[in-house]
This record gives C-alpha cells, structure tokens and sequence, in this order.
C-alpha cells in the first residue's frame, strides 16, 4: 500500500513509538536505521497483516511456534473459556483440571516410559530443568562424580547459561563463554558432511561410534547426552539419519547415562511423526517440549520423564532429595488449555497425513533450485525444508558470513508479502498446518527469486 506524504502511516506510527522503548530479540538494533520493523496488528490462518494493511505469509511459524494457523479459534476460544474460571494459581501444593488433564494426555502421546511431566514456561527453561534433574538424580542415585553433559557440535538448546551451555552455535555463545559451564562436544552426525558415496545412515553410525569412544574416555563422569532428534533447527536445519537415535539410545543404555531429546522445536508433527524420536523407535529419559504444545499461542514447556527418574526423589523431605526447582508460572491453566485445544486440533483430523502432501508440495515447488549453481543442499525433514545456499555449489565453498545474503532473502520476501527469515544462508520453510496449495506456490516461487537475488552478485 503506497501512503502520500500526508497521510497517516500508521506502520511508521508504530515503529517509531517501539524504537523509542523496545529492545528487540536477536537483533542488533542499529539495523533498523535502515532495515524496516514489521508492526503487526493481527494475524489469521498463515497470514500476519501489518498496520497499513500489508500481509505477510508467516512461513516460519513465527519462530517455529505456530502449528494450526494465527488466531486460530478453537484455540482463541479454549483459552477465552479458561480465562473466565481460572488465570492462574501456583503449581506447588496446587493443582488445576488443564495441568491433569493435559499431563495425562501427553504421557499418552509421547513414546512409552514417558510418564511424568514437570512444567516450566518456555524452551530454554525445559533444557535447564532436564539439565538439573539428569545431575540430581544421579547424586540421589550415589553418584555424585557425574557432573558433565555431551553434546553435539552445531546443537542449540536455547540462550539461559545452561541451555547456552549444551548448545554450539558460535553466534550465540562464544560472547559468554567465561559464564558457561564446558560441556563434551561429540561430533555431529549432520549429513551434510558425510564423505562422498557414504550414506546418510552409515555416517550417522561412524558419529555414534565417535560418541561412544568420548563416553568410554570419560567414563563415570557423564550424567546425560542431549540432543535435537533429526533436525538442528537453530544450527542451519542441519539434518540427520535416525539410524543415530537408535545407536545413541544402545550407547546411552550401555554407559548408564541419561538421554535427553529436546524435542522443543521437532515435536508436534514438524518431521513427519509426532515426535522425531518415533522415527528411530526410541523413547528417550527425557523429553523437552514447548513451541508448538500450545499451538504457538502461549509460552509453556514441559519435561516428560520416567518413573525410575521420578522414584530417585521420592523420599521423606529431611532426605532433601526433592526436586526443588519452580517458575511462577509454571503449568499456567491458560496455555495448558491452549495445549489441550491443540492436541484436540491433532486428533480432530488427521493432520501428519495431511502434512504429507504438504511436504511433498513444499519439494517439488523448489525442484527448480536443484540445479542451481549456489545452492548446495535441498534438505527436508517433514514439514522442515532447508536450502542451503553457498558461493559454488560444487565445491560447497560458503558465503562469508559476513554478506549476510540471508537478510537479501528476507528483504525480497518481504516485498513480496512472505516472511521468510533464513539462519545465515541457509533459506527454509518450516510454516504451519494449514498452510494451502496457493500458498506454498506462493511461498516457494518466492523462495526461488530470493535466493536467485541474493546470490546474483559474485
Ligand atoms: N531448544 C531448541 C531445539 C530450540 O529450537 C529452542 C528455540 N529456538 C529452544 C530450545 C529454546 O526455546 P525458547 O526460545 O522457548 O527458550
């Protein structure tokens, strides 16, 4: 929408009035002397529509949260139905019908031997908490010298000094390195750099076995591996084989250390199957959830864990095994029947079905980049589609990071009324379940003459 110089804008009303006062997420905040801020008024279906009317197809889910589409009403409604008995009460001494109600139904839903559920109130929160369970159960347990965590390389677990911790994702932690606790780094099995003629599978078990050998030199001294099932979303949506899952739950069994899946951004269908770790026929000792358990409409998270785990606090309160940790909003009633209303919307049709074809539409709509002389890698998980874009696709040889022709992409879908914000070079889709036909033509047309822009100049 174009606005005469006397007009009233009010996106540039708005815009002002946060640059005044907001400090934006993820953001060096100097790029807005010239990178325009999106103020956005309302969303519907995959849509965001800004304050002068412009919209914008939401092809990320808005960080990876929303499944079934902005201001979805039967969530609205289930939420507005919670918020007329009950906002909140604290979660110690206290309970509420959502809490039971959705804890019940996810020990359910997730893989067998999941049967507790601790709440917290967003991502990074849920690593910490399975961080600190993982580390105090094996002091219950009387074995206080398992103080270390293994990690994969190019892993991300969120941004609190824990999570930040377990994670390898240079951007993110390099600054507050002197904060950090070291955790054991094992190498990733990303099939991106499998060998040439070497299969996704078989480099994902030469990875396992490298894991294996870091757990045999530190033996004794592990409490828990962590990992992102199938997908390192933040990490570029590197992808790989679940062939490592397998070897990683034998490995973990064999050295007597805990598994944990951080299922924060995969859970909820993203790869295909509810939980990633489904594909590799395995159930981890913990589980973290959160971004898309309330449909993206509100922060929560939870960690699943087993009744093994749970005995090893279980005792009289003098013991002071007690598992001590809280957040004020821990298990708020309004995103636990946010939560609800979304498992209903999973059990109302058969949406992972569906979500194929969706899939299958979001790869053939890029087929055309196959070809194309800076795009090295079409990847695809589920409904997690990666293109990785570099300066010859041959040799893989990368972009300096320091183009920042990612932010090219994004500027050019914006344009074209489609957000689209890729991690570095790597341009994905990873949009909600009610996304259309029309749309994902949309979408992917629009992927392809980004990245044809960005990668135009040598
Ligand atoms: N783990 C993974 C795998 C994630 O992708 C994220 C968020 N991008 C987090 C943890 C952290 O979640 P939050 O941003 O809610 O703290």
């Amino acid at each position: 929408m174009d606005l005469s110089m006397n007009e009233r804008n009010p996106n540039a009303e708005m815009v002002a009035r946060d640059l005044d006062c907001v400090w934006h997420p993820c953001t060096q905040m100097k790029d807005h002397e010239w990178l325009p801020m999106v103020p956005i008024r309302r969303g519907a279906g995959a849509w965001l529509e800004d304050f002068n009317g412009r919209r914008y197809l939401d092809a990320i889910s808005s960080w990876w949260v929303n499944l079934f589409g902005h201001a979805n009403p039967v969530i609205g409604n289930a939420v507005r139905r919670q918020l007329e008995t009950l906002e909140h009460v604290m979660l110690a001494g206290f309970t509420h019908e959502p809490v039971v109600e959705l804890s019940e139904r996810l020990v359910a839903a997730t893989p067998a031997g999941l049967d507790r559920v601790f709440y917290a109130d967003n991502g990074s929160s849920a690593v910490e908490v399975a961080l600190k369970m993982s580390f105090h159960y094996w002091l219950n347990q009387g074995e206080p010298g398992r103080q270390r965590f293994v990690a994969l390389e190019n892993s991300y677990h969120g941004e609190t000094l824990g999570a930040l911790a377990v994670g390898d994702v240079g951007l993110y932690k390099d600054t507050y390195r002197p904060l950090l606790m070291e955790c054991l780094l094992a190498p990733s099995p990303d099939a991106y750099l499998r060998e040439a003629g070497e299969s996704p599978a078989d480099f994902a078990r030469r990875r396992a076995a490298e894991l294996e050998a870091l757990l045999e030199r530190h033996a004794g001294e592990v409490c828990a591996v962590i990992v992102e099932p199938l997908v390192q979303c933040a990490g570029h949506m590197r992808m790989y084989d679940p062939a490592y899952l397998v070897e990683l739950r034998a490995i973990c069994d064999r050295h007597r250390v805990h598994l944990i899946a951080d299922e924060i951004a995969v859970g909820f269908g993203r790869t295909g199957t509810m939980f990633a770790c489904e594909q590799a026929g395995i159930s981890p000792d913990f589980m973290c959830l959160s971004k898309g358990l309330t449909g993206g409409f509100l922060p929560l998270s939870a960690v699943l864990t087993s009744e093994d785990v749970y005995a090893a606090f279980y005792d009289d309160y003098t013991t002071l095994r007690a598992f001590l940790h809280s957040h004020s909003y821990t298990g708020n009633p309004l995103a636990c029947a946010a939560a609800l209303a979304t498992l209903d919307l999973f059990a109302a049709s058969d949406v992972l079905e569906k979500n194929r074809a969706r899939a299958a539409a979001l790869r053939a709509g890029v087929a055309a980049l196959e070809d194309h002389p800076h795009v090295a890698e079409i990847r695809q998980a589920g409904m997690i589609l990666a293109m990785e874009m570099v300066r010859d696709a041959r040799t893989r040889e990368p972009y300096p990071w320091q183009e920042r022709r990612g932010l090219k992409v994004y500027q050019h879908a914006l344009e074209k009324g489609v957000l689209l914000r890729p991690l570095a070079h790597v341009v994905y889709f990873m949009p909600p379940y009610v996304i259309d036909e029309e749309e994902i033509a949309l979408l992917t047309r629009t992927a392809i003459e980004g990245i044809d822009v960005a990668t135009r100049e040598a």
